[in-house]
């Protein structure tokens, strides 16, 4: 493991010499959680990273499994007193990790059937299609009832156990490409719609739509949008990352200008309600030199920002129980808000999604006591790290269900994914965006 590798030029690039080596981002490690050892900790692959600029230290299999166990969730970013961007150096250390050698046959084909699947909702739907007369049928719960997945391993195992039922409306894209605001138009936004929340959880999307529509916000959805981007981008990817990011934009600047379908009046935000997707959405400068013609936003950032109307304020109810009573002051809803790490690390959002909540009656909000912890989703972790991931989803579920709430808030479809699974199969309805509960509460979804 040790000796003889030439230096890795830029993998480091000094961006890992402000640190100190203190240890205050060890506790907020997901991965250092779990697996309990220093080459699993942000400090230990710091240190490493620093070996290898050195050429003291070759990236061989075993150095490349402690940087592949890393979930890039950001929590060390945030705890570091140093100021140390993590985040920086695990970007440009990813695409070395996916050289042939470092990663068995069987990684390997694995990340390429997802890259090459879960950022094309065409090719995600055709495999999906035959899938649905499996998800929630008898037959799927007698094989995770016996645990047969286990047959074929432990990454297939996941796979299986984080698909959720599927919903015909997932295997279509049937949007307006401009839905217009109600009432006076107060704001005009773009919507990405997620390539993986689109199949797997498309009633996230028509509540986006919907509360915006009905905060006096119209909406512009380009047809031809695919990924963007996210997914690759976590795996290092860069090549497909940009690629699909190139073609994002493309497909923004397809519909808007004069004589185009959404018309020549520019937007005042591109909006996307899944923060793994935002946290790239966000980078596209750096990473592709261009972006959209109007700033990326978080969905929660911008309603936070512009303000919920007064029209739309006015209609929110409490939200009702399962026996269908609604709350009151004397029994709230009670709520445990999930913070993704892409919202809260990556983005620095944490108040807004709360604040936004808050507008909802008699919701009361809850807090998981390590919020800041990842869930163990993070991407396509959760399939490529099973065990891994398992035991960070079973912590995050502890923690949530400690709380004592009825109702999680997840703003992250691969969260959302993964807090199902890991939450009892009858704690599953438990799981609701927050734009879901906003739109339940206004009357714009059905119960
Ligand atoms: S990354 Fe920051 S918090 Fe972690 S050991 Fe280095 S200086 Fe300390
Ligand atoms: S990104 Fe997350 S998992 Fe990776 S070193 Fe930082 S805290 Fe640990």
């Amino acid at each position: 493991m040790s000796g003889g590798s030439p230096p890795a030029a830029g993998l480091a690039a000094g961006a890992a010499d402000p640190c100190v080596h203190c240890g205050f981002c060890l506790p907020t490690c997901a991965s250092y959680r779990v697996l309990g050892t220093e080459m699993d900790s942000p400090r230990g692959r710091i240190h490493m990273l620093k070996a290898i600029e050195a050429g003291e230290l070759s990236l061989d299999a075993t150095v490349a499994s402690h940087f592949d166990s890393c979930l890039g969730c950001f929590a060390c970013v945030s705890a570091c007193p140093s100021g140390v961007r993590y985040d920086q150096l695990i970007e440009e250390a990813r695409p070395r990790l996916n050289a042939a050698e470092l990663r068995s046959p069987w990684q390997q084909s694995l990340r390429r059937l997802l890259l090459a699947l879960l950022p094309y909702p065409q090719r995600l739907r055709a495999l999906l299609q035959p899938m649905r007369l499996y998800s929630g049928s008898g037959l799927q719960r007698l094989v995770r009832g016996r645990g047969l997945m286990r047959l074929f391993g432990p990454e297939l195992t996941a796979l299986e156990a984080l698909l959720p039922p599927l919903a015909a409306e997932g295997f279509q894209d049937s949007w307006p490409v401009v839905a217009p605001a109600e009432g006076p138009r107060r704001h005009r936004v773009g919507l990405v719609l997620g390539c993986v929340q689109r199949s797997f959880d498309p009633a996230v999307n028509r509540a986006v739509l919907a509360v915006l529509n009905a905060n006096g916000i119209e909406v512009v959805i380009p047809p031809q949008q695919g990924c963007c981007g996210a997914v690759s981008h976590h795996q290092g990817a860069m090549e497909q990352t940009r690629s699909l990011a190139g073609d994002l934009v493309a497909a923004f600047d397809a519909v808007l200008g004069p004589g185009r379908p959404a018309g020549p009046e520019p937007l005042d935000a591109v909006l996307v309600a899944a923060s793994g997707c935002g946290h790239t959405l966000k980078s596209y400068d750096r990473l592709i030199g261009r972006s959209f013609a109007a700033p990326v936003a978080d969905v929660h950032e911008f309603l936070d920002r512009v303000g919920l109307s007064a029209a739309f304020r006015q209609r929110l109810r409490p939200l009702a129980a399962p026996d269908g009573a609604p709350a009151t002051a004397e029994a709230p809803r009670a709520v445990a808000y999930h913070d993704a790490c892409h919202m809260i690390h990556g983005q620095g959002l944490q108040a807004e999604p709360r604040r936004l909540l808050s507008a909802i009656p008699h919701l009361q909000l809850r807090e998981a006591v390590e919020a800041g912890v990842c869930c163990g989703s993070a991407g396509i972790y959760n399939l490529v790290q099973p065990r891994e991931a398992e035991e960070l989803g079973r912590l995050k579920a502890a923690d949530l269900r400690g709380t004592g709430a009825e109702l999680i808030a997840s703003a992250n479809i691969g969260c959302t994914l993964q807090l199902r699974r890991h939450l009892e199969p009858s704690e599953g309805a438990m799981v609701r965006h927050p734009m879901e509960l906003l739109a339940l509460s206004a009357g714009l979804l059905p119960a």
